[in-house]
């Protein structure tokens, strides 16, 4: 499911057409998919316009935003775009179209690019901070371990001062043997 050929829904005003889709994408633009794309697109002439609406789902990979692990990220997204029918009557004819970005994206002379309209829905849908789960305790500033996985001692020492004595007497003392 790249594209879907339009002409015959083109061809007549009040025709439509159905198609689901359950496809292996591993990409799509920059993100990873780790599910399958599932959904259906529909597409209905109105006479003045061509209308495309659907749904989408599928799992996208993410790194988390404290911890940095990729996670598994479920997304369910909604199509939708239309096009006037002029657009494709003056593509057809040669006539200049209105360089409108959210049209020319998706719709040519005789589809529409239906990955690319799953591409847009999809990133939508996607956070801009990614948590892998929502108390993730991130990484120590200090030494970097995951403190999901292990409590690391940069805290202890700040917050215990009887081991910052401890560790300026072992310092010294590492010192005094050295010389
Ligand atoms: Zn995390
Ligand atoms: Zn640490």
């Amino acid at each position: 499911m790249r594209r879907l050929d339009l002409r015959d829904v083109l061809r007549e005003a009040g025709a439509s057409l159905v198609e689901a889709f359950d496809e292996e994408i591993a990409e799509l633009g920059d993100a990873i998919l780790t599910s399958p794309v599932r959904g259906e697109v529909r597409v209905v002439n109105s006479r003045r316009y061509v209308v495309v609406s659907g749904e989408v789902e599928t799992t996208v990979q993410l790194l988390c935003s404290r911890c940095l692990r990729p996670f598994d990220y479920p997304v369910r997204a909604q199509l939708e775009a239309q096009c006037e029918l002029r657009y494709f009557e003056d593509l057809l004819a040669g006539l200049p179209v209105p360089e409108d970005e959210e049209t020319t994206s998706v719709f040519d002379l005789t589809s529409v690019d239906v990955e690319e309209l799953i591409r847009q829905a999809v990133l939508l849908e996607l956070p801009i901070q990614p948590l892998h789960a929502l108390d993730c305790k991130g990484l120590c500033p200090g030494c970097g371990s995951d403190l999901n996985d292990e409590a690391c001692v940069c805290a202890e020492r700040a917050v215990d001062p009887r081991w910052s004595q401890l560790t300026v007497l072992l310092e010294h003392h590492q010192k005094r043997e050295e010389t």
